[in-house]
């Protein structure tokens, strides 16, 4: 398996029951309207067998859960016709630290190394009501239904594959019960359902680096990094990086077009920053960070705003969807820019300036970032962090011609199209 793996949070009626006085309160006000995606990206993917380093000082917990393997491409995928989209399943780990909230992305408690064993595949006709037992040591700790899942397999891959095309060998992990198994290093978990192989991982102290180059490379988000922009949306800045993670799906090239929804009121641009990662970095100092940038490149990180519910904020269907990520695909050396934190961006619209700021005005710099990253996430050749953006977002309509430019990195050109148009190009 070497594609993306999505997860879905709170699709389990435990949690859900659990959570519903704190989702009418602030800052969610209302519970989840549709589901909740996060991706485990490929530094938390290891095998069954695999030994797994626990991070030191904090609690980890086993999350058992079923993955559905897609089997083809997967674009729109009606309830009814999703079985014929899976592969087969699995038998996943989940891991995590404590869920405090739901609000912001939970990378640091979600995504760090290790945090996602999957099994062996195997052909499975029924799973809506499948046992998932895990035992720790030997011993049997918890036990649970996929009978009490929100949404199966089939709904799930209609509602993900509505925006975001999934390829064969792509994952989704259906979600876990609200009760999580506190696992110490020195233990072995093994998640075991009938007619799955089992999986099982030994838990270490020893938190070592493990490269995976054969994943798909982590495309790293971040939200809120230019004080304006912060200002610009009513919120303050941020007093620790706020990122979210996007999948491959969403990425298109230069001159290619994007996608504006039917009947949304808001879709705007996002000039960005890339960072693209030269070599494995793990636990690097704010001093020897640059040293780990292979270089830099240019996305327009659109976002549909009308989708933005309070889960897991900004959730996939907001910022992961099909070509709404242009990036250009060239990478302009670390040694050829002589100061990242003093470079120009832009957008212009029909030819109208409409957003301009200077990389100067990020909240956390690009040494910050690869550092504060790197001390969770094995950082890998290739994975890409999009810096945020500074003020001056504004609507795009069908027709626009969007350039995003950031100074001595690159010029990025995108056309919007309506749904529509986007089909008949399909065919
Ligand atoms: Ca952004």
């Amino acid at each position: 398996m070497k594609r993306t793996v999505f997860a879905v949070a709170l699709n389990h009626r435990s949690q859900t029951a659990a959570w519903a006085d704190a989702f009418r309160q602030p800052p969610y006000n209302t519970p989840p309207k549709t589901p909740v995606w996060f991706i485990k990206p490929r530094n938390t993917h290891r095998g069954p067998d695999d030994e797994i380093g626990l991070p030191a000082g904090v609690q980890t917990f086993s999350g058992a859960t079923l993955a559905v393997v897609i089997g083809k491409t997967a674009r729109k995928v009606a309830v009814d016709a999703a079985a014929s989209f899976i592969a087969g399943y699995a038998l996943a780990n989940e891991l995590s630290l404590a869920e405090t909230h739901f609000y912001r992305p939970a990378i640091q408690a979600k995504c760090r190394d290790g945090f996602c064993p999957l099994g062996t595949m195997a052909p499975l006709s029924e799973v809506d009501g499948l046992t998932i037992v895990t035992q720790v040591n030997g011993v049997e700790k918890q036990r649970w239904s996929t009978a009490d899942l929100h949404r199966n397999a089939a709904q799930l891959i209609a509602t993900l594959s509505d925006f975001a095309t999934l390829q064969a060998g792509d994952v989704i992990l259906l979600g876990t019960p609200l009760e999580r198994i506190a696992i110490a290093a020195g233990d072995t978990v093994t998640i075991s359902a009938a007619g799955l192989p089992s999986l099982s991982n030994h838990f270490s102290a020893d938190e070592r680096v493990v490269e995976q180059p054969d994943g798909v490379p982590t495309l790293f988000a971040l939200g809120l990094n230019y004080a304006d922009h912060a200002t610009e949306l009513d919120f303050k800045a941020p007093q620790e990086p706020l990122v979210f993670i996007k999948a491959a799906n969403t990425l298109t090239g230069n001159n290619r077009v994007s996608v504006r929804p039917d009947n949304v009121e808001y879709m705007h641009y996002e000039a960005e920053l890339v960072v693209v990662i030269g070599k494995t970095a793990r636990n690097v100092s704010r001093e020897q960070a640059l040293a780990y940038v292979r270089g830099y490149t240019v996305c327009n990180d659109y976002a549909v705003r009308d989708y933005l519910e309070n889960y897991y904020r900004p959730n996939l269907r907001v910022k992961s969807r099909d070509t709404l990520t242009p990036m250009l695909e060239s990478v302009v050396p670390r040694e050829n820019i002589a100061d990242v934190q003093n470079l120009q961006l832009k957008t212009v619209v029909n030819g109208e300036l409409r957003q301009s700021g200077n990389t100067r005005d990020m909240v956390f710099d690009v040494p910050f970032l690869v550092s504060w990253l790197s001390q969770f996430i094995t950082l890998q050749a290739g994975d890409m962090i999009a810096t945020g953006t500074p003020k001056g977002l504004s609507d795009v309509q069908p027709g626009d011609e969007v350039v995003v430019e950031v100074e001595g990195v690159g010029r990025l050109i995108n056309h919007i199209v309506s749904e529509q148009q986007f089909e008949e190009r399909l065919k």
